[in-house]
């Protein structure tokens, strides 16, 4: 999952960021209004936090811009507490949530959280993958409550499968979303196949993945 932090506040952006990456995000920063134009223009995210308080262009045209070009991200905007007229309108022009600062990060990753569940129409952070469990708060995959080995990236694959279960992805997302910035023309897009096939190699020892499919053509999507 890709993120766009947009906060003029560096010392405050860099631990979000650092925070972030820790919990599997990964993160662009932006420290002015029309730095996060330029980004978002190029880029696509899942999410967009958001501080209204920008040195150069009002945080609410910003995000009226965003929803724009980035019109499948999730928004989150940050503000000061007490601006109440600004949640408000932050909310009314689509932004899914708002944290007043200052803000707890353990608080941001459970919104976060809960925006991706709630987009995926899963109820809780643990949900069953055919015979198996994900748990995507505590980046777990099990079988009969024995964990599979799963890299980093294998679980961030899956995961991003499953919170837009039942979509075929392209490989081309897949890699933009999962890893960032190496959809260069020159790389090569098999690692993607590579991944998938080490997923299903690793899970095949326990029971069926046929949930796991490849759409043909495009890429891959969990059916459930
Ligand atoms: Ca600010």
């Amino acid at each position: 999952m890709n993120v766009l932090i947009v906060e003029d506040e560096k010392s405050m952006a860099l631990e979000m960021e650092f925070f972030l990456k820790k919990a599997g995000y990964l993160c662009d920063l932006a420290f002015t209004g029309k730095q996060a134009r330029q980004i978002m223009s190029d880029h696509p995210f899942d999410f967009i936090l958001l501080d209204l308080g920008l040195p150069d262009l009002d945080g609410l045209e910003v995000l009226k811009d965003a929803k724009k070009n980035c019109p499948e991200a999730s928004y989150i905007i940050l503000t000061a507490r007490g601006d109440l007229e600004d949640r408000i309108k932050g909310l009314d022009l689509g932004a899914d949530d708002y944290l007043p600062k200052p803000f707890s990060l353990l608080e941001l990753q459970s919104r976060m959280q809960a925006i991706s569940r709630r987009k995926s129409g899963l109820n809780d952070s643990v949900a069953p993958l055919g015979d198996f469990i994900i748990d995507l708060n505590k980046r777990m995959v099990l079988f009969n409550g024995e964990e599979i080995e799963l890299s980093r990236r294998e679980f961030d694959l899956l995961s991003y499968l499953m919170l837009h279960k039942n979509r075929p992805l392209t490989r081309a997302q897949l890699s933009d979303h999962v890893w960032g910035d190496f959809s260069d023309d020159d790389y090569d897009s098999n690692f993607i196949d590579v991944h998938i096939k080490n997923i299903r190699k690793k899970m095949m020892a326990f029971a069926s993945v046929d949930w796991l499919q490849t759409v043909r053509g495009t890429g891959y999507k969990i059916k459930i």
